[in-house]
């Protein structure tokens, strides 16, 4: 078996989307905008080309949207209290592995269900 292998520590409650930087793939060739795709198991590969490793084929970072709550569990500078958007509970960010990062711009964040839930 070959292909790309989800992080197993990435968040389960998002759609995992992958993409495939091959030029012969992008919607529009007219931008910089690359192929993305659903991932739906853990070994996968570009459904247009067949590309199944890097440097053409990954999963996409899901970026969270951070949002300032006075109960939320991130303490950020000052102390100041953050949640993510799309999970209340959540009291860590980013790791190593699970390709998903945080941020306070919304024009930044793609996670789904942060962009659902931001106030
Ligand atoms: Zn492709
Ligand atoms: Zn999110």
């Amino acid at each position: 078996m070959s292909g790309v292998i989800i992080p197993s520590d990435r968040t389960s409650k998002q759609q995992v989307m992958g993409y495939c930087l091959n030029t012969e793939c992008k919607p529009n060739p007219q931008t910089n905008e690359y192929f993305t795709f659903r991932v739906d198991h853990d070994r996968f590969a570009c459904p247009k080309c067949g590309a199944y490793k890097q440097p053409y084929v990954g999963v996409q970072v899901l970026t969270h949207l951070l949002v300032q709550d006075a109960k939320g569990p991130i303490e950020g500078d000052g102390g100041l209290r953050w949640k993510i958007a799309c999970d209340n509970d959540r009291a860590y960010l980013a790791t190593f592995t699970n390709l998903e990062a945080a941020t306070r711009a919304v024009e930044v964040a793609n996670c789904p269900g942060c962009l659902t839930n931001r106030r």
